[in-house]
């Protein structure tokens, strides 16, 4: 069978939701089709580690109503190959898809463990992910997570606020590591075996066995941990392929220009797999992050459909960690020069990330409304020092 579509939005996430709405916004008389992989239509994915384990969110408020766009929704389906000259993609059902303009939204793919075949081990990332782990997070059941980043450590704290027996395995030395100053990851290390969370620093999984009893994993430094279910986060990488089979620019992600189109007048990219300059941090970015698909895909929506500007935008993040919580712009990087700037320790407030002179990432710990104030001095060229950051954004909103 053959659809063709004024827009064709390719993935069926964040992005592709907020470009959907973007468009039909601006372009309402156009068509516009989605085509997706996941059975599920767009929907939230920041409850699935946080929310929805809190009993502050329900499943059924997730959804993002991506239909209310004027989009058609095709989901369930892989585009496998994309005939640029012919403005045609194929998918894994046999049917093509012909458009004017095409956005790639495809997201990114989590790494996964280094065996598999059982529902009780699950690579985190979708809703049907979160459906089989809550199936199996029952109050008792122990659970092994597996990765120290976002995923890890946000699951961990939820596991153990539903009473799961929680150990916590990473390669490095602390949760976050390489994210947070050294004293602070301490601190949330620390936090976490306070709430019960065994933490196994310094492994990885390097093989395992799941059966109808359980998981047993074998670790990097030769013990074996046993568990009802395992859970891992260990990163993502881009789904790219797409575009690499069309010939378009990719370097770490789909290279797109300062409106998020790609190296095809007609395509344009947004969301994890889109690398896009940054002006105030002067170089490129990809932004695996919530924020970072929406503002993107609504950006690409409006420019796809003739009313886009340059994108500016420096996205931001942010992360619950039990009752500890977060807001964050820019690079999060350890290995720059660290202000700390503390009204309570480690409990109440701001770190600045400092880079010859220049502030290139502003962590906001449990201080709240000051995204914009941390974007502005990120923009500021300085020099700035140690003395002169400190103060710098009220840690009152
Ligand atoms: P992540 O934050 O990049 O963390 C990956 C973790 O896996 C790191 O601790 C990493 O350790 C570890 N790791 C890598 N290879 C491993 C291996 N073979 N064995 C054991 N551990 C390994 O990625 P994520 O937590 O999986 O999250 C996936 C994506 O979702 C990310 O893009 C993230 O930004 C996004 N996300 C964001 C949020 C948020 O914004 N709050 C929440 C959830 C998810 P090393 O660092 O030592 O290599």
């Amino acid at each position: 069978m053959e659809y063709a579509y004024d827009y064709l939005i390719v993935g069926g996430g964040m992005a592709a939701d907020a470009a959907a709405k973007a468009i039909g916004a601006h372009d309402a008389a156009a068509s516009i089709g989605i085509v997706g992989a996941e059975a599920a239509p767009p929907y939230e994915r920041p409850p699935l580690s946080k929310a929805l384990w809190k009993g502050d969110r329900t499943l059924a408020s997730i959804d993002l109503g991506t239909a209310a766009s004027g989009a058609e929704l095709h989901l369930g389906r892989r585009m496998q190959t994309l005939d640029r000259d012919r403005h045609c993609a194929h998918d894994d059902h046999g049917d093509s898809w012909r458009y004017r303009r095409l956005l790639l939204a495809t997201g990114a793919t989590p790494r996964r463990l280094p065996f598999a075949g059982s529902d009780r081990v699950i690579d985190f990332r979708t809703v049907d992910d979160y459906r089989q782990l809550r199936r199996l997070a029952v109050a008792g059941a122990r659970i092994a997570v597996v990765g120290g980043g976002f995923i890890g450590s946000e699951l961990a704290a939820s596991l153990a606020g539903v009473g799961c027996e929680v150990s916590m395995l990473f390669p490095a030395g602390s949760i976050g590591s390489g994210r947070y100053p050294p004293a602070l990851a301490t601190f949330l290390d620390d936090y976490y075996r306070e709430r019960g969370i065994e933490l196994l620093p310094g492994v990885k999984v390097v093989d395992g066995r799941a059966g109808k009893e359980g998981v047993e994993l074998v670790l990097s430094d030769g013990r074996r941990l046993r568990a009802d279910a395992v859970v891992a986060g260990l990163g993502v990488i881009p789904d790219t392929a797409l575009a690499e089979w069309a010939g378009l620019d990719v370097a770490d992600g789909v290279v797109v220009d300062g409106q998020l189109r790609t190296s095809d007048p007609d395509i344009w990219a947004a969301g994890d797999l889109a690398s896009f300059f940054s002006p105030s941090l002067g170089r490129r970015l990809r932004v695996e992050h919530e924020n970072a698909a929406v503002e993107m895909g609504a950006h690409a929506g409006r420019a796809m459909a003739g009313a886009g500007g340059e994108y500016t935008t420096l996205p931001y993040f942010y992360s619950d960690l039990f009752d500890l919580g977060y807001e964050a712009v820019g690079l999060l990087d350890a290995r720059l020069e660290l202000v700390e700037d503390w009204s309570e320790p480690h409990r109440k407030g701001v770190v600045y990330y400092l880079d010859d002179g220049r502030v290139r990432g502003v962590l906001l710990w449990n201080v709240w409304g000051q995204i914009d104030a941390a974007r502005a001095l990120i923009a500021q060229p300085g020099p700035f020092d140690p003395a002169s950051l400190r103060g710098c954004i009220s840690h009152d909103g």
